[in-house]
């Protein structure tokens, strides 16, 4: 098929300012570990070695957790809601004036196409700020009952897909509410995080509000069974997930968690087929499928099954690969050669037991972690294909006749973060939206988040929501629809 030839179109490096080494954020100040190591964080692109940065250990972890606490009871907590909204305020403004520096910046270390951090998790990241200050001065109008109360210091512990917007998820309701925090970004993307905590400085947000501290699991660990935290936030893999639960259970600590998925995108015979087409693209291969909600399971109604896998391998041929810097890129680099080997491994293990696989003819470059765009066909329900969460670029498609089979079959999982439904009929919207076990569900798009919006599964994939009034009552004692505690 002719394909329209795109010149390089590059976004520059220059406005980013790399250190060579970074240290932890406590206490409002740049710090090296005093009991922790270094670690290197690389460009997944390019495999080029991106800057040193410090891991904490468990008396790094202490002294955040202790600045937090000092913040918490003598500066933030008392301080009136209408005062922090003008902290949040400026952080939000800083986040747009600096969205370039930050968009290339989360591109070099996470690998995801430049075009989606400018477009998405920048703007995101800023949007969840604006939303929050919004709020800090209204609590007790937000249904939540007459006087809210922070819960005190949180730990939170975000994951490498959306490093900044997860950052901006998790800080921006904590802050809002007067709680203080203690951040672990992931290992392989702490980058934009530590930006974060320069443009925190640059606001002059009182020291010890929000601690960063970087590092591996063991941090994590850590940072989650500290006696000194009232709350934690938890994004990540549902088996570390599941670790942070045991380990939390009798201690009345609160505990939100937003783990994997293995969503249905439910297309029927009514459905705008362009539309869907884009929005089943989007749905699995935006962010290379490293997205806890990705839509990763096509069910189609059989009737328009053949012509809608024809169309979408045509528009799958029409994605350019490539250089994540590159403004014409849709698809970047995997976060890491773990992740790879593990999308990698799931992949064969859908052509051994027995589905069609099937790529794009596009070419990968010989260096960073890399997988193309994939659709299996002939997928049955007790593949594993059909059943793991993936993490990547992989799309399989099932069939389904009558709606009450793609319930059935949408429904047929561990996981309920979220689902997707194509159809013209509005009465088919509602029926399928009230008995998909989804905690999010879209019609005729896919893939939206507004910070207004609650987000958060069922199941194996979490419990809690983050965003709108439901996840300011996650960070609230004695609020009225608050999480588990
Ligand atoms: P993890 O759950 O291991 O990582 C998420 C965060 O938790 C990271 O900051 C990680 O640190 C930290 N962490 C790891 N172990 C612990 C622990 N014992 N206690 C506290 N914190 C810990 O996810 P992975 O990066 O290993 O990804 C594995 C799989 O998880 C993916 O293939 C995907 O299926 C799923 N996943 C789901 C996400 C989602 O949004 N729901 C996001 C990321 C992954 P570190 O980075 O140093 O390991």
């Amino acid at each position: 098929m002719a394909r329209f030839t795109y010149a390089p179109a590059p976004e520059s490096r220059a406005v980013v300012d790399l250190k060579p080494s970074y240290g932890l954020f406590i206490d409002g100040e740049f710090v090296e570990p005093v009991d922790g190591d270094h670690f290197k964080t690389e460009n997944p692109s390019s495999q080029e070695v991106l800057a040193e940065v410090g891991a904490a250990g468990p008396g790094d972890v202490d002294l955040a957790v202790a600045a937090a606490r000092r913040a918490q009871e003598q500066v933030w907590g008392p301080m009136p809601g209408r005062e922090r909204a003008k902290y949040l305020f400026r952080v939000a403004r800083i986040l747009q004036e600096r969205s370039r520096e930050l968009a290339v910046l989360e591109t070099l270390d996470n690998g995801k196409p430049i075009r989606e951090s400018r477009d998405v998790d920048i703007p995101l990241a800023a949007a969840h700020f604006f939303y929050h200050a919004g709020w800090a001065d209204k609590l007790s109008y937000a249904g939540l009952g007459p006087d809210p109360r922070p819960l005190g210091v949180v730990g939170q512990v975000i994951p490498w897909n959306f490093p900044l917007l997860m950052a901006a998820w998790k800080l921006a309701p904590a802050l809002a509410t007067g709680n203080t925090c203690v951040l672990k970004p992931a290992e392989t993307t702490p980058l934009s995080a530590l930006l974060l905590a320069e443009i925190l400085q640059q606001a002059e947000l009182p020291p010890g509000v929000v601690n960063i501290i970087t590092g591996a699991g063991g941090t994590g660990a850590a940072l989650v069974a500290h006696p000194g935290i009232d709350k934690v936030a938890f994004t990540g893999s549902t088996e570390v997930g599941k670790q942070i639960q045991r380990i939390l259970a009798g201690t009345g600590k609160r505990l939100t968690l937003e783990l994997g998925g293995k969503a249905a995108n439910v297309v029927f015979d009514d459905a705008p087929l362009s539309q869907a087409v884009e929005g089943i693209v989007n749905g699995i291969f935006f962010n290379q499928g490293q997205v806890c909600c990705a839509g990763s399971r096509l069910l189609v109604q059989e009737s328009i099954a053949e012509g809608l896998v024809e169309a979408l391998k045509r528009r799958l041929e029409t994605l350019r690969l490539g250089d994540p810097l590159d403004k014409n890129t849709d698809i970047g680099a995997i976060n890491s050669m773990q992740q790879l080997d593990k999308i990698r491994e799931l992949a064969a293990s859908g052509e051994v037991e027995g589905a069609q696989r099937w790529s794009p003819s596009c070419s990968l470059p010989e260096r960073g972690y890399w997988f193309p765009p994939t659709v299996f066909t002939d997928v049955v329900p007790a593949h594993r294909i059909a059943r793991e969460e993936i993490f990547g670029p992989v799309l399989s498609v099932l069939t389904f006749r009558t709606p009450d089979e793609a319930i059935e079959k949408a429904n047929n999982t561990t996981y309920g973060l979220s689902a997707g439904v194509w159809t013209e009929k509005g009465s088919r919207i509602l029926y399928m939206a009230s008995r998909l076990r989804a905690g999010v569900v879209w019609a005729n798009t896919f893939n939206r988040f507004d910070p207004s919006s609650p987000f958060g599964g069922y199941r194996e994939s979490g419990f809690g929501r983050e965003g709108g009034r439901h996840g300011l009552a996650a960070y609230l004692k004695g609020a009225f629809g608050s999480d588990r505690a």
